[in-house]
Order: C-alpha cells, then structure tokens, then sequence
C-alpha cells in the first residue's frame, strides 16, 4: 500500500519538509528542481526516509527530508546508513 496514495497528499507532504528544510537535497546538498512536468526528472524532489521504514523508521515528518530522485536511487541500491554529504568548499 501506498503511503501517500494521491499526488495532492504526496504534495502536502513534500510542502511540509520544504517549508521546514529549504530547497537543497539532504543527501548531497545541491538545489532541488520544484514544478517539472516530467516527473520522473532525477533532480525532482523525491520523499524519503532518514531511517528507512525496514528499520523502524516512522511516517512522521521528523523522520522525513527531501532528496533527489537520483540520490534517493542510489542509497536505496547501495543500501547505505543514512548520512549527509558535506560539500568541501576547496571543490567549491
Ligand atoms: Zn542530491
């Protein structure tokens, strides 16, 4: 079953955490492209879990950020702790 089954309740979800985080990715802190049509862009916002739900993670909004569609992807492939990459100012 799906946890926000409309696109509206995906909607408010996603406002939520923006109005709470800001634009950038959680996973690798680059800005996040809010209104594509094309849904399935990999730099669109996607929901995710900062402790997955396999873990005991909960639907609570405090166990909830926004991260790229691609860098959702990749986590879930490698199946990696959750952690938040830091930019190295010398790469700017
Ligand atoms: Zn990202």
């Amino acid at each position: 079953m799906k946890l926000w089954p409309t696109r509206k309740a995906r909607n408010r979800v996603r406002q939520q955490i923006r109005e709470r985080d800001g634009d950038n990715c959680h996973w690798c802190g680059g800005p996040m492209l809010f209104g594509l049509p094309i849904h399935h862009h990999r730099l669109m916002p996607t929901i995710e879990h900062i402790v997955p739900r396999w873990k005991g993670g909960s639907d609570e909004l405090s166990n909830l950020a926004l991260a790229h569609r691609i860098c959702n992807q990749e986590q879930n492939a490698q199946d990696q702790p959750f952690k938040i990459y830091t930019r190295n100012p010398a790469n700017g």
